[in-house]
C-alpha cells in the first residue's frame, strides 16, 4: 500500500499529462495489451480489480471509450448515459462481490481529489468497515 503522500504526487504528474489524447493505461486494458482480473464486463463498461487495492474488494469500472471522459468535470450531456451505466454496473459488481453488508462508491476528480488516471473510474470498495471522512 502506498504511502498517502506518493498518491499526492502521482496525482500530480498525472495532472501534467491530462488531455494529451495518448492511449491511458485504462484504454491498454481494455484493449488488453495489459492483463487485468476482469471481473464484469458489457458494452460500455468493464470492471477489473485494482492492482493497487485499499480495501479487500477494490474494483476499478470504466467506460470503455474514453471519449474525451478523462475525468468527471469534463462530463457533457452526451455521457449521461454511459454515467449512468457505470453507477448501476457498480451495483451489479457489489452484488456480484457479496458485499451484502454496504461498499462505497468513488470518483476522483482532478489533483485535489487524487486522480492519476485519467480516464474517468469509478472505485468500488468493500469487504471491510470503511472509516469516514476520508483523507
Ligand atoms: P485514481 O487515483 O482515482 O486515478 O485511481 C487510479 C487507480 O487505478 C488506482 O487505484 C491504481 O491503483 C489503479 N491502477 C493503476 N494502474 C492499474 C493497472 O494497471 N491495473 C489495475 N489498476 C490500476
Amino acid at each position: 500500500v502506498r504511502a498517502q503522500g506518493d498518491e499526492e504526487a502521482a496525482a500530480k504528474v498525472a495532472a501534467a499529462n491530462v488531455d494529451t489524447g495518448a492511449p491511458t493505461i485504462f484504454d491498454k486494458i481494455v484493449s488488453r495489451e495489459i492483463p487485468a482480473t476482469v471481473v464484469y464486463e458489457t458494452e460500455k463498461v468493464l470492471a477489473f480489480r485494482d492492482i493497487n487495492p485499499q480495501a479487500p474488494v477494490h474494483v476499478v469500472l470504466i467506460p470503455k471509450k474514453r471519449d474525451g471522459l478523462t475525468q468527471l468535470s469534463k462530463a457533457s450531456e452526451g455521457n449521461k448515459d454511459v454515467l449512468g451505466e457505470l453507477l448501476f454496473a457498480a451495483k451489479v459488481v457489489a452484488e456480484q462481490e457479496g458485499l451484502e453488508k454496504g461498499f462505497r462508491v468513488v470518483i476522483n476528480d482532478g489533483p485535489d481529489g487524487c486522480q492519476s488516471v485519467y480516464h474517468l473510474h469509478l472505485h468500488l470498495m468493500g469487504g471491510r468497515q470503511l472509516k469516514w471522512p476520508p483523507g
